[in-house]
């Protein structure tokens, strides 16, 4: 689960739910439209377990 930084909505994890461009991986929030980036998210560095498919 993910948690938004804004809202604090948990959002589920899901390949298309994350974005990326030049400043690093990210995700839009569903409730509130906060774009919350993936990086030491609570002192965790947040690691993907595979690769992202890009389409
Ligand atoms: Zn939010």
């Amino acid at each position: 689960m993910w948690k938004c930084r804004a809202c604090g909505l948990e959002i589920a994890f899901r390949a298309e739910t994350l974005k990326i461009d030049e400043v690093g991986p990210f995700f839009i929030c569903m409730g509130c439209g906060h774009r919350n980036a993936l990086v030491n998210v609570g002192g965790e560095r947040i690691a993907l377990a595979r690769p992202v498919e890009l389409r």
